[in-house]
Parts: C-alpha cells; structure tokens; sequence
C-alpha cells in the first residue's frame, strides 16, 4: 500500500549543520525523508515539477520558534501543498519523535483516519481529509492496483515509474555544510551513493 505511514519514528541519517538559508538544506531533507511529504505521503514522482513542488517544512514555525529555523532537527520534507496549509500551526507530531502508523492511517479507498487525539489534529492541521485529496489518493491506489494486476509488461513498466525513485538523487557528498556534518556515515547509505554500489531497488 503506497499510503502507509511509518510503524517506526524516523532516525536521522544526516545531521548538516551551520547553513544559513534554511533552504540549503533541502538536498539533504529530499535524501532523508525518502523523495516524499512526511505528511499526506506524496512523492516527488508523482509532481510534474518533481522537487519543486516540495519545501523545507518547519516542525516548529518559523514565527513560533525563531531561533530554530536553521536547525536541522527541526526541518522536514514536506510537499508545498502541506507546508503552505499548515503554515504557523504547532506542529502535534514529529516524524522522529513519533511512528505517524500509529496515528493516522489511509484506507483502500483513499480516506484517512485518525487513529488517536493528534492523528486527528495532524488532519485537521494538514487538511488530509480533503475531499479532492481523499479523490487523488483513491484514484492512484487503484491505477496502481490495476497496473500490478495486469500481465503486461507495459503496465509494470508504467508502475515502475510511479514508484522508482527520482532521477536527480542528490550528490551528498559534494555538498558542504558551513557548520560541518555531524553524519558523516550517513552519506554513505544516501540513495545517490546505494545507486552507484547498484543496491537501490527498482520501487520503493
Ligand atoms: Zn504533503
């Protein structure tokens, strides 16, 4: 199922330091959170403008915690649809702190529900209930269930570009945080660096 929400809080394989537009550390933020919204789970691939269509998202706003908006460990990856409705709102749940399977979960059908107080108010914050995006989410569970059903090769072909990671897998080890990394072992289990030791599975 391409909705399913972590049964596991996320630990961090990166730890950049010292940039001082929150914006530079979007390559590493792509890396860590898998090309895809911690929020309503959409990925890069399923944008026509790819990674453009993604933010840098603050788990405690900008507004709220000034002092945190170059920290890292307070930075997400989330699509622009979800980083511009959230906006200012507190963030209830921390993908590192807390496994988010635990409380939201998305049906074949494309609904989400709340599994307990702050799986309701994620929604409720993030407008995962949408009805264009409960559509959206339905619509895609379903090409994607047709296409694995079909024999043809075209189809797992077609599938295959649904759920292949994207193209432009960020080069980690070329960038240079200004304050140093506290990671340096994570650059090697980034997704550019398992394409070229070939361990990347063709879907994720
Ligand atoms: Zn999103």
């Amino acid at each position: 199922m391409i909705f399913q929400y972590p049964q596991h809080s996320h630990t961090r394989r990166h730890g950049p330091r010292g940039y001082v537009n929150y914006k530079s550390y979007k390559p590493w933020l792509r890396d860590e959170f898998d090309f895809r919204c911690v929020y309503c789970l959409w990925r890069e691939r399923w944008y026509a403008a790819g990674e453009a269509a993604f933010s840098v998202e603050h788990l405690q706003s900008q507004a709220v915690a000034p002092q945190l908006v170059c920290e890292y460990e307070n930075l997400v990856y989330a699509c622009c649809r979800c980083n511009s409705i959230k906006t200012d709102a507190a963030a209830v749940l921390d993908p590192c702190r807390d496994a988010f399977g635990h409380h939201l979960v998305v049906l074949t059908d494309g609904r989400i529900h709340g599994l307990t107080p702050e799986g309701h108010e994620l929604i409720r914050i993030c407008k995962l209930d949408q009805p264009l995006l409960i559509e959206s989410r339905r619509r895609l569970i379903e090409l994607l269930q047709t296409l694995q059903e079909s024999d043809s090769p075209r189809a797992a072909r077609l599938r295959e570009q649904y759920l292949r990671f994207p193209r432009n897998l960020p080069v980690l080890a070329r960038c240079s945080p200004p304050g140093g990394n506290a990671q340096p072992e994570g650059i090697a289990t980034s997704y550019y660096e398992r394409a070229r030791r070939a361990e990347l599975p063709a879907v994720y």
